[in-house]
């Protein structure tokens, strides 16, 4: 690899080895199904079988290194997990989190001891992270967070409020972005990564009620001087802009993945309704005003994982992931809530009844139209980078 430029292959044709790691995971998931999906969000209970089940397998670390208990792959093998998990109806938001974000800084970032005590439970499915990012009054401007740490002897205290913060009922630790000192010359925030564990008692938690159907929750978060040692600093102290961008661009690809399973699972489910439904004496899928919009959908679909596979490959070979992962990210969200609102659409009535497995997704997948990271900024991003447009903000 010289500057940044990286030899990178993308096979058009899926290898082997990816087809039937699809199959294995499609074969788990299919033994949960979306009903489990829908009836642990709706009693507020953890999937921990679910997690279970993929830990043993080896589908929660797959990007994880094997001397650490993972699999020794990379992104491209953790989003084809959550492809299939979400194309059988199962979008797991905590896989971008924990395996996605975290894993990737502490792969990347972390010291060999903390490799040590993270990424094995991780790739076991049986230590969780959450991570909070954002703040009320930051928003998608991250340089404006307060949350502050301060030394305190070899250690730290980290004091503030973090808001949207999910999964924490079911995390053993939370990933959390503070300023930790003054703006660098060029105004930029002096940004720390620390770990904290969740039940800390100086960690307060209150639940932010929100149209999500999924089995994570979503938190405003309060620390009041939770004081942690130096071990649990990712990274160099003030450095984290940089060490929080090697955790986004898997966020997105996996935000990708998400919604190109959702729209998978969507238009499957249409299709099967859209051959069978007849009103008017054929079925419904004759007509041109269920097809076409369902055939525009399903191009959309597959030209977002190709964009998703790119970046994926991109990352996995350290080359300058940022702009696919971006691209992908926003074309994801937008052809997953298309598939699936168009999917709801073929269903007439039936789109919105409980039994049919579809409405009660729509917000997770509108959700990656929002954040990790919202389409506007992904499009400051693009249009900035991609087209050497005078910044607009
Ligand atoms: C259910 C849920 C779960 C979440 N989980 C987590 C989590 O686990 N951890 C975490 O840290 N965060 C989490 N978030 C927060 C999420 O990442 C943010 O909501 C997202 O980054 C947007 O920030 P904001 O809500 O403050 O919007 P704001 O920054 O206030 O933006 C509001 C609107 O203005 C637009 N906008 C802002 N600035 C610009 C600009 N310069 N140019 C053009 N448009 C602009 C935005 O695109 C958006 O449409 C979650 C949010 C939700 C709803």
């Amino acid at each position: 690899m010289t500057g940044t430029t990286v030899d990178v292959t993308l096979p058009l044709v899926e290898p082997d080895e990816h087809r039937l790691m699809r199959e294995s995971v499609r074969r788990i998931a299919e033994g949960f199904g979306h009903r489990y999906f829908a009836a642990i969000a709706a009693a507020d209970e953890s999937p921990s079988e679910l997690w279970q089940a993929l830990g043993e397998h080896g589908f929660m670390g797959p990007a994880i290194a094997t001397e650490y208990g993972g699999g020794g792959a990379g992104l491209m093998e953790l989003a084809i997990v959550e492809e299939e998990l979400s194309a059988a109806g199962l979008p797991l938001l905590k896989m971008l989190v924990s395996p996605g974000v975290v894993g990737a800084i502490i792969e990347r970032h972390g010291s060999d001891e903390q490799k040590r005590r993270w990424l094995p439970g991780m790739a076991a499915g049986s230590e969780r992270f959450s991570l909070a990012v954002t703040e009320p009054d930051a928003g998608s401007n991250t340089h404006r967070i307060t949350t502050r740490a301060r030394r305190r002897g070899e250690g730290y205290v980290l004091t503030g409020t973090k808001t949207y913060s999910s999964g924490l009922e079911d995390s053993d630790w939370v990933l959390v972005l503070a300023n930790s000192g003054e703006p660098g010359a060029d105004g930029r925030a002096a940004l720390s990564l620390f770990v904290v564990e969740v039940d800390h008692p100086k960690l307060a938690r209150y639940r932010i009620p929100t149209a999500l159907r999924a089995p994570e929750q979503t938190f405003t978060v309060m620390f009041d001087e939770v004081e942690v040692g130096p071990d649990r600093l990712i990274g160099a102290e003030g450095e984290a802009l940089r060490t929080v961008f090697d955790g986004l661009n898997p966020e997105r690809v996996m935000s990708a993945a998400l919604c190109c399973g959702v729209g998978r699972y969507a238009l499957e489910k249409a299709s099967a309704y859209a051959n069978e439904r007849a009103v008017w004496g054929q079925p419904i899928g004759a007509h041109q005003g269920v097809a076409h919009p369902l055939a525009e959908a399903k191009v959309n679909l597959e030209a977002a994982r190709l964009m998703m596979m790119k970046a994926a490959a991109l990352h996995d070979a350290r080359g300058p992931a940022g702009e696919a992962a971006n691209m992908a990210k926003l074309l994801g969200a937008d052809a997953g809530v298309r598939a699936l609102d168009q999917a709801i659409q073929a269903h007439g009535g039936n789109g919105l009844a409980e039994e049919y497995g579809l409405a009660d997704l729509y917000f997770v997948v509108r959700l990656q139209r929002i954040a990790p990271v919202s389409r506007e900024m992904i499009l400051n991003f693009v249009a900035q980078h991609s087209l050497g447009l005078p910044r607009s903000y």
